[in-house]
């Protein structure tokens, strides 16, 4: 923590704000201020800009291999200093220890996988269909990039962005969330020791995001958005791009359907509701928000849900032992309180948790609730917290058209035990991703993003590098 970076990271070098400008990050399991990092205004925000424009030409010729072997050092870095990274997380975050640590080799991942992905961009020679003209098709990088992350995978959302960038031959201005900047600014760190050169990537925290992107992305100069957040955010940032026409990346919310068959095998059904609820305190874009449970087992489910919920140990991310740490701020479980209340006015029953704790903290208990009404504001927006919603139905038409009934398109979960029925609706969901009689999808070898308003384009994967790249057609004639 004491070696931990908190100034803004431009052309490779540590600086402050220009007027010395800080703002406090805080510890959300004690409501303490752990320390103050730079708070950037317009003015770095545009020397991050052009230390990232004049290493571009430069970056761009850089080896394949050259980029891949940086991003094999900073994997094997971070690796190296799991425990270190993951402390750092959970004191800015919250998580418990053993996820911050998964979250950091899962975040490393994403370097290992571009690392070898760099050394693949290919092309291609063909002969166009008039049999005399040839086609010789080039990838190119899309050029300087601003990439926006969220609070709640620190590093993991940063790695996933940056990766694929340095894999293409991008540079960069990275712009976290202003509750977890010291998780990237630690990796900027790392990436510099692992050989990046100056300029490829920059990092601004601050306190005034929209003062510090928009006239990036009307400038002209910034070629690539990369965000992922939320979707009110997200559709503000689309706005701003059309202007310069910037190619964009956007991953965004959720309302994630969990659907449960009467044939479901009930264990893995459970193990599954765990994870997808559970991950991250129900943090995260993936998170189970609307579980629909067929009738006849929605009581033998809903029962041993809330056992499993009830038995989770609660309390500060640090302390060895802690399955469900605080949520991000009292904004966050201000919404959480108010989501539950409002479905229990509803006539939801609480089978487990539903009371905010006193003291200092943002706690939520693990909670489940069962006899949802559809009309729960609930269903309509992310929860965001450790809340699971059990509704019951009927048939597979009406659970399907159910759980397509969201603007969002995010994830889907299925659980049953026949492979037709598991095809069929795995496809008629409206969603990027499914979950087989699983709770968890993300990995980096595969395109983790949403359709309708979770998202455009997809992250990790061949195609998380495709996002950063171009192509260029030569056409030539042979006579
Ligand atoms: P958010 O409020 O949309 O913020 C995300 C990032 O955007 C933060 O860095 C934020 O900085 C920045 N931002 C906000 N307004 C901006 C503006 N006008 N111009 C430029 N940047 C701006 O979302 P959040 O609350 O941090 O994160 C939770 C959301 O992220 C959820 O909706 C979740 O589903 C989504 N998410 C999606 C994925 C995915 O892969 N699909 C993954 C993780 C999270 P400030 O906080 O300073 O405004």
């Amino acid at each position: 923590m004491t070696d931990t970076p908190t100034q803004l990271f431009i052309g490779g070098a540590w600086v402050d704000a220009a007027d010395g400008a800080t703002m406090s990050v805080d510890d959300p399991a004690t409501g303490e201020i752990l320390c103050h990092v730079a708070d950037a205004g317009p003015k770095e925000a545009r020397l991050a800009e052009e230390a990232a424009v004049r290493a571009q030409t430069e970056w761009a010729r850089t080896a394949p291999r050259v980029r891949s072997e940086i991003l094999r050092r900073a994997y094997e870095i971070i690796i190296e200093r799991t425990d270190e990274l993951a402390h750092l997380m959970t004191s800015e975050m919250g998580k418990p220890l053993a996820e911050a640590r998964g979250e950091v080799v899962y975040a490393a991942e994403f370097f290992r996988w571009f690392s070898e992905e760099a050394v693949r961009i290919d092309g291609g020679y063909g002969t166009l269909p008039d049999g005399r003209n040839r086609m010789l098709l080039s990838r190119r990088p899309v050029g300087p990039c601003l990439l926006i992350t969220p609070w709640n995978f620190p590093l993991a959302m940063g790695t996933r962005k940056i990766g694929p960038a340095i894999a293409a031959g991008c540079t960069m201005v990275l712009k976290p969330a202003p509750q977890t900047p010291l998780s990237s600014l630690a990796l900027a760190a790392i990436l510099k020791e692992a050989g990046l050169p100056d300029g490829v990537l920059n990092v601004v925290t601050t306190s005034r995001a929209g003062e510090v992107c928009e006239p990036l992305l009307r400038g002209g100069r910034i070629r690539k958005l990369s965000f992922t957040g939320s979707t009110a955010v997200g559709q503000l940032l689309l706005a701003q791009s059309a202007e310069a026409v910037v190619r964009t990346s956007m991953e965004l919310g959720g309302n994630a359907p969990f659907i449960v068959f009467e044939d479901a095998d009930l264990d893995k059904a459970v193990d599954g509701a765990m994870v997808a609820k559970m991950r991250n305190m129900g943090e995260a874009c993936t998170a189970a928000n609307r579980f629909f449970v067929h009738r006849s087992v929605a009581e033998e489910f809903g029962r041993r849900l809330a056992e499993r919920m009830g038995a989770l140990v609660v309390g500060p991310g640090t302390r060895e032992g802690v399955d469900v740490g605080p949520l991000i701020d009292r904004t966050g479980r201000g919404k959480v309180e108010e989501l539950v209340a409002d479905a229990v006015e509803r006539g939801a029953r609480v089978l487990v948790g539903g009371r905010t704790p006193e003291g200092p903290g943002c706690f939520y208990p693990p909670t489940v609730l069962a006899g949802v009404d559809p009309a729960s504001r609930l269903m309509g927006t992310e929860i965001f917290g450790p809340v699971a919603a059990i509704l019951t139905f009927d048939d597979e038409d009406e659970v399907v058209s159910r759980a397509n009934d969201t603007p969002w398109g995010l994830v889907g979960y299925v659980f049953t035990e026949g492979l037709d029925r598991a095809l069929r609706v795995s496809e008629r969901l409206e969603v990027g991703m499914v979950g087989l009689n699983t709770g968890l999808v993300s990995n980096p070898a595969a395109p983790f993003g949403g359709i309708k308003q979770s998202g455009l384009g997809r992250e990790g994967g061949r195609m998380g590098l495709d996002e950063f790249l171009e192509y260029q057609y030569l056409a030539v004639p042979v006579g």
